[in-house]
């Protein structure tokens, strides 16, 4: 029998144009061609779970009591650990019972939280370059996308004050992300106090995506939103397992602050999944309670890797400095290259896979993106075949 043909729905033909296509597509011929590809594109740790992790999940995992379905907010062993985690690294007090909400990922949490605040036609807010995944829960949830830029002058942080007011007044929802993906730019103390405020000029939910809030570099812990007087007022912070402890394929992350808030992303998700796996909250309040010695063991080799990487660019002239957080170098593109060209060379050249900065949005032109997830031999194997093949900043 003929196929049916199929209409898909308007919010997934109105996603926008999967950038790095072209990217995978080179990728792919690169590794058929036998080349030895250095992948600087995934910002996926390449190290291991630290074995304690490992352990509980082993240990946990032939308990028949997590067998079935796990509680849908999360276990309140679970959110307990993380409010004990929040106090001990943020001094922020939370209510395990109302303030805190599993997540499968934080990713699951930026995607279905506009199913919470937005009504079809509404806005949101979001940075520019920033996370895809804001603007395509947005658009899942039938909203519009307003883009604020980032640029270097601004040290990548939102001018709130260019903001026009009648856009702002529109607004119901603000994604932001710091230590930043793609820029690794870190906001502070001052930044935080006026986004509370603006927040409360007009009536906008604050959404702070602190995925690499504990990937940070020469002992300067990054500031957290929930820091901030006033923060639990006007919104929310979503944290990540993934990161932090190298469970990128564990899936296991969290929201906390304004009640209101988590109650409703917690309404949403009890409608469409059925929580994380027993096994791996247990293993994951093993990771909450871990002490700090495996941590600072992987912030310090990625910071050797970033030293290795930033001196090499230096030296080969690109204008660059080195990220005080997150496992991403933002570089610019030397004068009259466009990112995707950039890419496509370095690909081509050096069988090295960069990521476009324009793949994060139209602000990130001019821009391409290198992380730190391979070790620090491969990055200076990357800088040798750049020198090698004459690529400049
Ligand atoms: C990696 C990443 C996440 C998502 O991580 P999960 O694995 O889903 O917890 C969220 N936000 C940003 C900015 C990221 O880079």
């Amino acid at each position: 029998m003929k196929k049916l043909e199929i209409e898909l729905a308007d919010r997934i033909k109105g996603l926008p144009p999967y950038l790095f296509a072209s990217i995978d597509k080179m990728k792919q011929e690169a590794i058929n061609a036998g080349k030895d590809i250095i992948n600087l594109g995934v910002g996926d740790p390449d190290l291991p779970t630290p074995a304690p992790i490992i352990e509980t999940l082993q240990k946990a995992a032939s308990n028949p009591v997590h067998h079935q379905y796990p509680s849908y907010v999360g276990m309140l062993s679970f959110r307990t650990a993380v409010a004990n985690w929040y106090k001990k690294r943020f001094k922020v007090t939370l209510d395990p019972k109302t303030e805190v909400l599993s997540l499968i990922g934080s990713k699951e949490g930026v995607a279905h939280l506009p199913m919470a605040l937005i009504n079809p036609g509404d806005t949101a807010l979001m940075t520019d370059p920033g996370y895809p995944v804001y603007e395509a829960g947005t658009l899942f949830a039938g909203g519009k996308s307003v883009f604020v830029p980032l640029t270097i002058e601004n040290g990548f942080l939102p001018d709130l004050d260019a903001i026009p007011d009648e856009v702002a007044d529109e607004a119901k929802l603000f994604f932001l992300n710091y230590p930043g993906n793609p820029t690794a730019a870190v906001a502070n103390h001052a930044f935080y106090d006026k986004l509370v405020a603006f927040a409360h000029r007009h009536n906008i939910v604050i959404c702070h995506d602190a995925a690499y809030s504990e990937i940070y570099y020469d002992n300067k812990l990054p500031v957290g939103f929930m820091e901030v007087d006033g923060a639990k007022d006007v919104g929310i912070e979503l944290h990540s397992l993934s990161k932090t402890y190298n469970m990128t394929g564990w899936r296991i992350g969290f929201a906390v602050g304004n009640s209101n808030v988590v109650g409703a992303l917690g309404q949403v998700k009890t409608n469409i999944d059925s929580g994380i796996f027993q096994a791996i909250q247990e293993a994951g309040i093993t990771a909450l309670e871990m002490d700090d010695a495996p941590l600072a063991a992987i912030r310090n080799t990625y910071q050797e890797r970033r030293d290795v990487l930033v001196s090499g660019l230096q030296k080969l002239g690109f204008k660059v400095d080195p990220p005080k957080a997150a496992f991403y170098v933002w570089i610019p593109t030397p004068a009259g290259t466009s990112s995707s060209d950039m890419t496509s060379k370095l690909l081509q050249e050096t069988a090295i896979v960069t990521t476009p900065g324009s793949g994060f949005g139209a602000g990130g032109e001019g821009y391409f993106r290198m992380t730190l997830c391979v070790s620090k031999e491969r990055l200076q194997e990357a800088i040798d075949r750049m020198e090698r093949a004459g690529i400049r900043g």
